[in-house]
């Protein structure tokens, strides 16, 4: 290790032959932990959320994530106006109004001091500075469970690419635990810094939205050439598993055309597995608890019936077509 690091750090045996000389490269920011998930890789999963995004996708389900910075999330129902907050806030952003608790958010500057104090939790901080060791305790918690399901560790976000330095360590410590692994990405990263990771990995779950450059801009904030230059390359590595899923989102992607064009791509560079993730809108609470705009507006619900012209498209190009990954 090039830097030194408290003394219970060094000795911890996931620390050992990490690659470190930065306090980001063992420290990141994470802002939530799923144990037992099954739609994120194989088995039985712990997914760890790494916050941060280059993408700003308008119908992203975590919304929480697309910052790397800690943020202040507001639960006006459960505010009690007991006053608590305004009084520790160092910059004078919180008020009361009549039944609840506002932050001006152009003033806070996320020191988290009004969360400590709320004893009815209508003020929470997102994000949580935690240690390689700290992640892979949680991980190891259900070390038996990963093997007897072939299940594994996988990272996802936000971008967990965004912490590039700490992924890689949190992969090395993974693999050091016989660990399968896998990450979720949108694959907006350059090649030199995605190289940085593979050899950690077992698995990549890479999502395509749209073929469209001009389309996926208006999507997600970005074009994708990267992204599919990115999706070809990781293609051709035999020892990696490559996985396509697609957000289907109903006025953006959802037609046959746009989503042959997605099947059409996969089997060019030779990848069979393709997940679909069909639109949802659970975390459109989330947007207005941290002051953001939902800006996907109308757009009902995909049936799954729906779904089943697009499954029956990809099976009739010899594709590996499923919702989720669950098998049909
Ligand atoms: S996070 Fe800090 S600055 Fe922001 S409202 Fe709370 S106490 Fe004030
Ligand atoms: S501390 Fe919590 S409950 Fe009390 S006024 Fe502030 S937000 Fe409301």
């Amino acid at each position: 290790m090039g830097l030194s690091v408290g003394f219970s750090l060094k000795n911890n045996r996931y620390m050992k032959g990490l690659h470190i000389s930065k306090k980001k490269d063992y420290m990141g920011v994470i802002f939530d932990i799923q144990r037992y998930s099954i739609h994120d890789g194989p088995g039985i999963r712990t997914v760890i959320f790494l916050k941060g995004c280059f993408l700003k996708c308008l119908w992203c389900s975590n919304p929480e994530s697309q910052d790397i910075k800690k943020e202040i999330a507001v639960y006006p129902k459960k505010c009690i106006r007991c006053s608590n907050c305004i009084k520790v806030c160092p910059v004078n952003a919180i008020k009361l109004n009549e039944n609840s608790v506002e932050i001006d958010r152009s003033k806070c500057i996320r020191c988290g001091k009004c969360t400590q104090v709320c004893s009815s939790t209508a003020l929470r901080l997102i994000g949580r500075d935690m240690y390689v060791e700290e992640v892979l305790n949680e991980v190891m918690k259900d070390e038996v469970i990963y093997r007897k399901s072939g299940g594994g560790v996988t990272f996802s976000g936000g971008e967990p690419l965004m912490q590039l330095n700490f992924l890689k360590n949190l992969l090395i410590a993974s693999k050091k635990e016989g660990l399968h692994t896998a990450i979720e990405t949108s694959g907006f990263s350059s090649w030199q810094k995605i190289k940085k990771v593979i050899n950690y990995l077992d698995l990549i779950l890479f999502d395509i939205k749209h073929i469209d450059p001009e389309r996926h801009k208006q999507m997600t904030g970005v074009t994708n050439k990267l992204i599919l230059d990115n999706a070809r390359r990781i293609a051709k590595i035999d020892k990696l598993k490559l996985i396509i899923r697609i957000p289907f989102i109903p006025q953006y992607n959802n037609s046959e055309n746009e989503i042959r064009e997605i099947f059409k791509f996969a089997k060019g560079i030779k990848i069979n597995d393709i997940h679909i993730l069909p639109y949802h809108h659970l975390g459109k609470s989330k947007y207005i608890n941290i002051g953001k705009e939902y800006k996907i507006k109308n757009i009902s619900l995909p049936k799954k019936n729906g779904l089943e012209p697009f499954l029956e498209m990809g099976k009739n190009m010899g594709l590996n077509v499923s919702l989720y990954g669950n098998k049909i």
